[in-house]
């Protein structure tokens, strides 16, 4: 009897006790609206960002609804103009090509590399066909590019950087926080990411006048004062009268939950690299399954795992997926032809118009992604790893034999 998976891929752990202490004293008191504070009161969403402000190094936080609502108004501050081509990872998340549509802007696609990272020779390429003054760079799946080449390309072409951090908070390059190199960086408090508020969403950066933008830009009306990790009230008055008020605040109820989650990152961090790398030895190996090596310099957030099959074709790799699933474990397809659930890729998003990434698609068709939540110990690890490597080298060998059978089919 071949062994089956139990756990469950999509189930995290529970909010943190302090975390839910902070949460009923909100709702008991009732004041959830951040900018509802008796005097001499600082409201749980104004210390969160103070304190996500503290953790990252940044000068200026804001927090938000949602790590979409994060890159629209990241966008906005920057001055996207309608129309505007943006340039952006063809491997990311749905949500990033829509915060630039939503923004009044045009995704314009870079191809990626093998190690799942943007292209530096394309996005030079895009960067110069386009005329793009803007890149929304995806750290999709926690694989971070070479940050100082990045910055230097960037600062060549004349690109702003705006990092989208949703899979990256708490990762570092070369000891260097993700999100510290761009101009802007967002984050995601969804339940899926590296704290969970359900819906939520942070921005940081060192820039004064960007940060007073989104500030105002998330709904501040004129209580700007209220934001300990915003810039001075001078800042403010040259922008206030000129700034649409876009409402995205986050709440005290969701800042409550998130504030006792920071001082965890390094400790989850730290367990999702044992699961990541429990992961890694347990696919080790396997005839025709390709690991993503990692570099050396990046401190990377092990909360998903990502293989590639390549030149495998389509019916082998649904095989294998099915195979998995039956005894389940849940995989995530990129090359499927049909989006499900969370996972689609950039040719799935018609509004963005015709783009061809031949390169991200052979790589897509072929890329298997799962999620390691922290509830899953490194015995689940193991177990889910045997399963892969088992229904991997099965297939193979039914291959084979198939064509030992019938070698006279081409
Ligand atoms: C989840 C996610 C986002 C957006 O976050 P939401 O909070 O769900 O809006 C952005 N980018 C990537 C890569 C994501 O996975």
């Amino acid at each position: 009897m071949s062994e089956v998976f139990r756990g469950s891929f999509t189930q995290q752990e529970p909010i943190p006790e302090d975390g839910i202490r902070a949460a009923l004293e909100v709702l008991r008191h009732g004041r959830l609206h951040r900018y509802n504070t008796v005097p001499g009161e600082m409201g749980e969403a104004a210390a969160l960002e103070a304190e996500f402000a503290a953790f990252t190094g940044a000068r200026y936080c804001l927090a938000v609804a949602s790590g979409g609502y994060a890159m629209g108004c990241a966008l906005r501050a920057c001055g996207v103009q309608p129309g505007e081509p943006v340039l952006t990872n063809a491997f990311t998340l749905a949500p990033v090509p829509g915060a630039i549509a939503a923004a009044g802007g045009r995704p314009v696609f870079v191809e990626i590399t093998e190690g799942l990272v943007i292209d530096f020779s394309d996005l030079e390429a895009k960067a110069r066909a386009s005329g793009a003054r803007l890149l929304l760079l995806s750290h999709m799946r926690g694989h971070v590019c070479d940050m100082e080449a990045l910055t230097e390309l960037c600062a060549r072409l004349g690109l702003t950087v705006i990092e989208d951090c949703a899979h990256t908070m708490g990762a570092e390059w070369r000891g260097v926080a993700s999100g510290r190199h761009g101009a802007v960086a967002c984050y995601s408090t969804q339940t899926y990411k590296h704290m969970n508020s359900g819906e939520g969403g942070l921005l940081i950066t060192d820039d004064a006048d960007l940060a007073a933008r989104m500030v105002l830009l998330s709904g501040s009306y004129m209580l700007y004062g209220k934001h300990p990790a915003a810039p001075g009230a001078e800042v403010f008055e040259r922008l206030r009268l000129d700034i649409p008020n876009v409402s995205g605040r986050m709440d005290n109820l969701r800042a409550a939950v998130l504030r006792p989650q920071i001082a965890l990152l390094a400790e989850r961090r730290q367990r999702w690299a044992a699961l990541y790398r429990g992961m890694e030895a347990g696919l080790q190996g396997i005839p025709g399954l390709r690991l993503v090596p990692r570099p050396e310099e990046e401190a990377y957030v092990g909360s998903s795992f990502q293989f590639l099959l390549p030149d495998w074709e389509e019916p082998r790799i649904t095989a294998l997926l099915a195979a998995c699933a039956a005894r389940g474990v849940e995989l995530k397809w990129f090359g499927a032809g049909e989006p499900a659930a969370f996972t689609s890729r950039y040719v799935h998003w018609r509004y963005a118009g015709d783009q061809s990434c031949p390169q991200t698609d052979r790589i897509l068709f072929g890329l298997v992604d799962m999620r390691l939540p922290l509830t899953f110990s490194e015995a689940d690890v193991a177990q889910i790893a045997r399963i892969i490597r088992d229904e991997a080298l099965r297939i193979g060998q039914a291959e084979a034999v198939e064509a030992v059978a019938a070698p006279q089919v081409q």
